[in-house]
């Protein structure tokens, strides 16, 4: 069939390899492409968070975390990596459902958890170093035989094609007047220093979190609803360097080597769903949150199917 596919992020370029993969010819537009997208700012930990509903984030998140193993062991240039990290609680809460998917989950003794929190798991996640990981999935899409196009639509109306796959993430609110969506503001440091296991409190009032990659480790973070500015803030900088503190003592603020801020696209539930308009099927793949990467390959799998179940 003849896709275009609207958006040059995580989500986009996932389903347009999906796509080619299995046969599809393949356009992908869109007006901004890697290193100035969200995609590019995300941590980027797997890890399910900030993003709905439950039932379908657990089957899709399990599916990606499958295939960025996978990645990780097969494609080097992909930049991922498999590390241990420990969720720290504040309260008994019950288990993720999706700790039966992943290859380490365990809950931790009380002497392994720090002072102020009383529960948490450590787990064994990919982690995915995004400046090379979007490069990757670019050169991935060309190599199938993509189409890269710089195009800004106004309209989906005005794009030709059998099927379009609309990946705009935030870019979603004014392409599809879908107010639902809207941003969450995430501010993150880099600091070349390695914390050993990554530690994190991810519940979005308190959000901590330090994930290491090769080259750094990243620091966070803010969950700011609804705040569009792209301006770093010296008190969130604070204030991530704070909570990151309490979990990692040894932190070393004169390791800092940059910071950065992007804006979650975040909505009350991912929208992943078909709709046909003047003749033309269209998939909408957006608003994935926190959890863009986490989700994209289990969501470009079901575009995959509702396509060539249609
Ligand atoms: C600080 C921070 C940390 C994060 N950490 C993680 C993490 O650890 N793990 C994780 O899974 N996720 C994380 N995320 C979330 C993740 O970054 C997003 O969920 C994900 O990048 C969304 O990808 P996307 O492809 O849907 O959107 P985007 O990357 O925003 O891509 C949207 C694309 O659509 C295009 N577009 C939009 N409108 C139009 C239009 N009208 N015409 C043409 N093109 C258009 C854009 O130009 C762009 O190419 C983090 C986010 C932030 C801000």
């Amino acid at each position: 069939m003849e896709c275009v596919v609207v958006g040059a992020g995580v989500s986009g370029l996932s389903c347009a390899i999906r796509l080619l993969e299995r046969g599809h010819n393949v356009r992908v537009m869109a007006k901004e492409f890697s290193p100035d997208l969200v995609s590019d700012v995300a941590a980027a930990l797997w890890y399910p968070f900030l993003a709905h509903p439950i039932e379908k984030t657990d089957r899709w998140g399990a599916e990606t975390y499958t295939e960025l193993m996978r990645l990780g062991e097969q494609e080097p240039m992909s930049g991922i990596t498999m590390r241990l990290g420990r969720e720290y609680l504040r309260e008994v809460v019950e288990l993720p459902g999706w700790r039966n998917n992943i290859t380490h989950f365990r809950v931790l003794e009380s002497n392994e958890i720090p002072k102020g929190w009383i529960f948490g798991w450590e787990f064994e996640s990919p982690i995915i170093e995004m400046h090379h990981y979007m490069p990757w999935l670019l050169q991935r899409t060309r190599e199938l035989g993509g189409i890269i196009e710089e195009n800004i639509v106004e309209d989906l109306d005005e794009i030709s094609a059998e099927v379009i796959v609309n990946c705009s993430g935030i870019g979603a609110r004014d392409l599809c007047q879908d107010t639902e969506v809207k941003p969450v503001r995430g501010q993150i440091i880099y600091i070349n220093q390695d914390p050993g296991f990554g530690r994190f409190d991810q519940q979005p009032e308190t959000l901590t979190y330090t994930i290491a990659r090769r080259d750094c480790t990243v620091l966070g973070g803010t969950a700011q609803n609804d705040d569009w500015s792209l301006e770093l803030r010296d008190s969130d900088r604070e204030t991530i360097l704070q909570k990151c503190e309490a979990v990692w003592p040894e932190l070393d603020r004169s390791k800092i080597i940059g910071e950065s801020v992007g804006l979650r696209p975040s909505r009350s539930e991912v929208r992943l769903e078909s709709e046909i308009v003047n003749g033309t099927l269209i998939i909408h793949n957006y608003g994935h949150g926190g959890a863009g990467v986490t989700l994209s390959w289990g969501c470009a799998d079901e575009v995959v199917s509702l396509i060539e179940g249609s």
